[in-house]
């Protein structure tokens, strides 16, 4: 290897480390555009790290240079420059680090991590130019301080190298970016095992050329970040195709898939049944009242009890088919392995085990309870649409009837189904143009002898079928989900009414009004009743309200804190109907009602069957042992009333006194009583006996 002189050598170092503060410079200006361009937080520090680099380069380069002009001068303030130089180098290191570390982990360093790393540079700078030897070396750099940089670069280069290495995955651009740092790192290492081990020319020619070198692996470090925005932008768009894939196919709330997709599923579960003579059973399970539940949890509980539902649905058991989310609380699943109905029923009880058990949120803790529809090929039909048409017309009549268990599609339920959709708007009608009228039908107090209150009964002036009774129009306006509706129509005409009377006789008759199911069960039933009181001015003891029995027993702890409110509020409450339910006696005690209504069942059999007597009796007794006082409804004959009054009944309701009238014979009613100086009895009459 021949020799090189010094000047010569300074030359050489002088040019590399000037085309390498040139080329550092332009990396960075072009780092900076792509980071204005794509936002990537790494860029900017390496953009920086480049900016850095380049002064510390110029300087190296202005001092070999100024060595070759003139060699003494240089002297007095080279280390000074030196110092700054170095400062610069670290600080570039330091940019190359958080650079680094923001594309490993994917977010911005935090301020002390940055600070951290300048104030490491600095002292890095001020060590070099305070304890590390000044003396210049035949290639211009004090071999200490050279030594530091390269041991200190090199080091921190193949940490990083390695850790992109393994963490910024498969692309050629990280893969180019890590190796080059990895072999900036080994290359300083190299220069550091030359500068131990060879002999002084060759230490020379190494010395001069690995900047050039440098450079040009710093030429492969930015093709591999262009390569590297290049794929990771189209990695993002690939992504985003795939989401928008993904979404068009799936729920994107529960991630199960979504109506379309389980339409494109079945006619291939389908061909698979043909080929292999089995039944596809497609289930649908309706969240019972979801509507409440999402009122009263708000949207994002009742989107978790959604998503819990999905995961319970995936991991059943039973290992559906699919899956799917086909509309807002109603899931689908498919099975081929269920040949029988009993297996059909089997599987719903497991199911219905499965979505029963409580859901937590938050604090709460729900039971959510669910209709469950079945359709199945081939017996109700070969296409999607077609079966998930009848399953969804199993589900409504599932929801309607109270089904416990599962309904499986069966001829003829279309046409209920079409009837009802023909009903909606007719009945929404009604209630909007004041079709429906209340009727009021007399109750009887035995012990005063004389009036004591009315029930409100509902009755529809049809324009085209005249008066039609509740059983004509009831069940459709619950199949429908319209009891609410109606019953605030019914509390608001109710309430009108005492106040007309308030005004009219200047006192009021009780008015009995009967609550539907989900009515009693609305979250804001308590709100509702206080607005109505405020509304109309009415006193709540005016106001009685009368739920079933099942109703009552149906959500034991809800249903008797309700009550509990209702009651404190002032209101009075009677369970209708009582002794048709599947209620003992023995809940009678921990309900806070006031009044039960003997259902009229008891009575039409009172004087052919003993039986009944018997029953009566020990209802009668009861009930005034727990305080509550007792009607009869139902009352037809002079011998019902007889046997009653003796059994102690406190009232009476039925045709023997009044059937239900319209207002004004009711008000009739009330003044013939008033002319007879009779008046409303006190409430205290009505709280317990
Ligand atoms: P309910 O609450 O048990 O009402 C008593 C029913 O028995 C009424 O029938 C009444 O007309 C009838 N009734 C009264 N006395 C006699 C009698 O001596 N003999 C016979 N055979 N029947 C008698 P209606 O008005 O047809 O009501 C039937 C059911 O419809 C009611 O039973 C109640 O469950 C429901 N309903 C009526 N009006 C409303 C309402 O405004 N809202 C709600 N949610 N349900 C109502
Ligand atoms: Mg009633
Ligand atoms: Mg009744």
């Amino acid at each position: 290897m021949p020799q090189l002189d010094l000047i010569t050598s300074l030359a050489i170092e002088t040019f590399a480390h000037a085309i390498q503060a040139v080329f550092l410079i332009g990396f960075a200006l072009l780092l900076m555009y792509y980071h204005r361009y794509y936002r990537r937080e790494y860029l900017q520090y390496w953009s920086f790290a480049c900016f850095a680099f380049g002064p510390s380069e110029l300087i190296r380069a202005f001092l070999a240079g100024s060595a070759i002009i003139a060699p003494e001068s240089a002297l007095s303030w080279s280390s000074g420059l030196q110092g700054i130089s170095l400062t610069f180098h670290y600080l570039a290191i330091s940019f190359v680090v958080l650079g680094a570390t923001c594309a490993i982990f994917n977010s911005k360093p935090q301020q002390y991590w940055q600070y951290l790393a300048y104030g490491i540079s600095l002292l890095a700078g001020i060590i070099s130019y305070f304890w590390l030897d000044p003396a210049i070396s035949s290639v211009g750099s004090t071999p200490s301080s050279g030594f530091m940089r390269f041991l200190v670069t090199g080091a921190t280069l193949i940490v990083i190298g390695l850790i992109m290495w393994r963490k910024l995955g498969a692309g050629v651009g990280p893969k180019l970016v890590s190796a080059g740092f990895l072999s900036i790192g080994l290359k300083n290492f190299l220069v550091l095992a030359a500068m131990f081990s060879l002999s002084g020319s060759a230490v020379d020619w190494i010395l001069s050329f690995q900047s050039l070198l440098t450079v040009i692996i710093v030429a492969v470090v930015i093709v591999g970040i262009i390569i590297w925005l290049l794929e990771s932008e189209r990695n993002t768009a690939v992504r985003a195709i795939q989401r928008a894939e993904y979404l068009h196919t799936h729920d994107a709330l529960t991630g199960v898939s979504n109506r379309e997709q389980l339409v494109s599923k079945i006619p291939l579960f389908i061909e698979y049944c043909r080929g292999n003579n089995r039944h596809l059973t497609i289930v649908l399970i309706g969240i019972s009242r979801f509507k409440v539940i999402n009122e009263n949890i708000g949207i994002r509980g009742g989107d978790q009890v959604l998503k819990e539902i999905a995961r319970r649905l995936q991991n059943f058991a039973k290992q559906p088919l699919t899956v799917a989310r086909i509309s807002g609380d109603v899931f689908a699943i498919a099975f081929d392995h269920l040949k029988s109905r009993s297996l059909i029923e089997e599987l719903a009880s497991q199911l219905q085990d499965t979505l029963s058990k409580p859901i937590d949120i938050g604090e709460k803790s729900l039971n959510i309870a669910a209709g469950i529809g079945v359709s199945r090929y081939p017996q109700h039909g070969s296409r999607s649409e077609v079966l998930l048409n009848k399953a969804t017309i199993a589900l409504t009549q599932a929801k309607q009837s109270h089904q416990p268990i599962v309904t499986i599609y069966q001829r003829g339920m279309d046409e209920m189904y079409s009837y009802l959709v023909d009903m909606e708007p007719v009945l929404r009608k009604a209630m909007r143009e004041n079709e429906f009228t209340l009727y009021l039908q007399p109750q009887f107090d035995f012990d005063h002898q004389q009036l004591c209150g009315f029930e409100a009964l509902i009755r529809w002036q049809h324009p085209e079928r005249g008066l039609l009774t509740p059983a004509e129009f009831l069940p459709y306006i619950e199949q429908l989900g319209l009891s609410t509706e109606l019953d605030d129509w019914v509390l608001d005409h109710a309430a009108a009414i005492l106040t007309s009377w308030q005004e009219k006789f200047g006192c009021c008759w009780p008015v009995a009004v009967n609550l539907s199911a989900p009515q009693f069960q609305h979250f804001q039933l308590i709100e509702k009743m206080k607005r109505l009181l405020q509304d109309y001015n009415i006193s709540p003891e005016w106001l009685e309200l009368e739920i079933t029995e099942n109703v009552a027993m149906s959500d034991l702890h809800n249903g008797m804190s309700v009550i509990q409110r209702l009651r404190e509020m002032g209101f009075g409450i009677s369970i209708d109907d009582f002794g048709t339910g599947h209620s003992s006696l023995a809940y009678l005690r921990s309900l806070p009602i006031n009044k039960i209504k003997i259902d009229r069942s008891f009575v039409s059999e009172l004087q052919q069957n003993d039986n009944d007597v018997t029953i009566l009796k020990a209802m009668i007794r009861l009930s005034h042992g727990l305080g509550k006082r007792v009607i009869a409804e139902g009352i037809e004959t002079q011998e019902q009333q007889d046997i009653l009054q003796k059994l102690g009944c406190d009232m009476m309701q039925g045709y023997f006194y009044s059937p239900p009238m319209r207002l004004q014979f009711a008000e009739q009613l009330i003044e013939r009583q008033m002319q007879d100086n009779k008046k409303p009895l006190p409430p205290g009459e009505f709280a317990t006996a």
